[in-house]
């Protein structure tokens, strides 16, 4: 009996010895959770081409690149403001999203979308797929956005946790902006922000006017290099400054359009085989039924340009299966525009997403970024990232988070 006394109180020990250990291991793998809880802070600069940091005075870019990773994004075609901000945050082609122009006319409600045209923009008939604001909502995260081009949209029957008008002025100045993200990041943590996504209209507005090289645009990069700086410097010093990952990206690049460079097509046009022309980089004739013929005949000869039945409009270009894009599509060699209009010289975009001119700038730097430096990849692999940094599920899209894997630790 007294041996079975002794056996009973070893193995009573045994236990609760277990069940400290099982403790601890709960603990341990509860607090490594907790630390797991990781923050991003996405920046899109609008127009930033990716090798303005080769021309221009840079030091913050340089130390993202230095520290972190370093790339160039691929826009989707056309290189254009709308179709490529909803494509990052959708992670679908414009002609899957249905965002694929600034301006485009819709032929099956006779509707024009134009990015100026406050009633159209904001319309969610136009939004198709799944912003990541809504992906991330669906799964119990928390998302600030300041004016990302969709964000003002109720798509799907929402909108983000947190937005702005982009048409309610006075808008925020580049500052506020700034403030409002640190403000959003250093609010209690139930409160605060798994993703803050925040838009600024520089340098395109810079390197519309004075063209990708020009003192203007310089002064323009340079800037939002050290609106960059403070802004993470603000970051740096919230006391979970290490779960912060911090992206700087953009839509499109820039190029050079020389005075006069502007390919006038109306001519060669009759009026009576037109709906609607829509666009200049590139530009979208929407023909009168049996005209389609006619248009790309008048058209297709002409210098300096590609003009394309939809259904013969190059593969890798994603472009045309939408019938939102024009019947005929006339693509202007880089450095043209196809208008009416003698041009003033300027800078401009919408141009083939393969020319090194129209790639934008990739940087990241945090918790969950590898130092590396890869080949510059396609802008429809964001939102991948994106669901891999918040820990979420994607929905379909036609991005591949495998194709930078390499810039990701894990
Ligand atoms: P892009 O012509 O492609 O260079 O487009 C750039 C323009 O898009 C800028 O002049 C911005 O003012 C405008 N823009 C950016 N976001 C929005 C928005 N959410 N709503 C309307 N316009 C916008
Ligand atoms: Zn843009
Ligand atoms: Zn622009």
């Amino acid at each position: 009996k007294k041996i079975n006394n002794f056996a009973h109180v070893i193995i009573i020990k045994i236990m609760k010895k277990f069940k400290t250990l099982q403790l601890i291991f709960l603990m341990t793998f509860v607090s490594i959770m907790a630390s797991a809880k990781h923050y991003t802070v996405v920046i899109s600069l609008d127009g930033c081409r990716w090798d303005y940091t080769e021309w221009y005075n840079t030091p913050f870019f340089d130390t993202m690149a230095k520290e972190g990773v370093s790339s160039g994004l691929i826009p989707s075609y056309p290189s254009k403001t709308f179709p490529n901000h909803y494509t990052i945050a959708t992670g679908l082609y414009p002609d899957n999203h249905g965002i694929i122009a600034n301006e485009f006319f819709d032929p099956k409600t006779g509707l024009l979308f134009s990015l100026g045209d406050a009633k159209t923009k904001t319309d969610p008939q136009f939004y198709g797929g799944e912003p990541i604001w809504n992906t991330a909502y669906r799964q119990g995260k928390r998302i600030s956005v300041f004016y990302w081009p969709g964000s003002d949209v109720k798509v799907n029957g929402r909108y983000p946790d947190s937005f702005f008008y982009y048409d309610k002025q006075p808008r925020l100045t580049f500052s506020q902006r700034i403030e409002g993200i640190v403000h959003a990041m250093s609010l209690p943590e139930n409160k605060r922000p798994d993703l803050v996504m925040a838009y600024f209209e520089q340098p395109d507005a810079s390197g519309h006017d004075f063209g990708p090289q020009s003192k203007h645009t310089r002064k323009a990069v340079e800037q939002v290099d050290s609106l960059m700086e403070s802004l993470y410097s603000k970051l740096c010093q919230l006391p979970y400054s290490a779960d912060i990952n911090f992206i700087v990206l953009s839509d499109h690049g820039m190029a050079w359009v020389p005075q006069g460079n502007n390919i006038p097509i109306s001519k060669y046009l009759k009026p009576e085989w037109i709906r609607k022309i829509s666009g200049s980089i590139p530009c979208n004739i929407y023909a009168q039924k049996g005209c389609e013929q006619k248009v790309y005949n008048a058209l297709k000869n002409l210098d300096h340009v590609q003009v394309w039945n939809r259904k013969d409009i190059p593969h890798y270009l994603h472009f045309g299966s939408n019938e939102r894009v024009g019947d005929i599509v006339v693509n202007p060699e880089i450095g043209y525009m196809v208008t009416d209009v003698p041009t003033r010289a300027c800078g401009s975009h919408g141009f083939d997403p393969e020319l090194l001119e129209m790639h934008a700038i990739f940087r990241a730097i945090g918790p969950d970024f590898r130092h590396s430096s890869i080949p510059h990849f396609r802008n429809v692999n964001i939102y991948s990232l994106l669901c891999r940094l918040l820990k979420i599920e994607p929905a379909t899209n036609d991005g591949d988070i495998n194709e930078i894997k390499a810039i990701l630790k894990e």
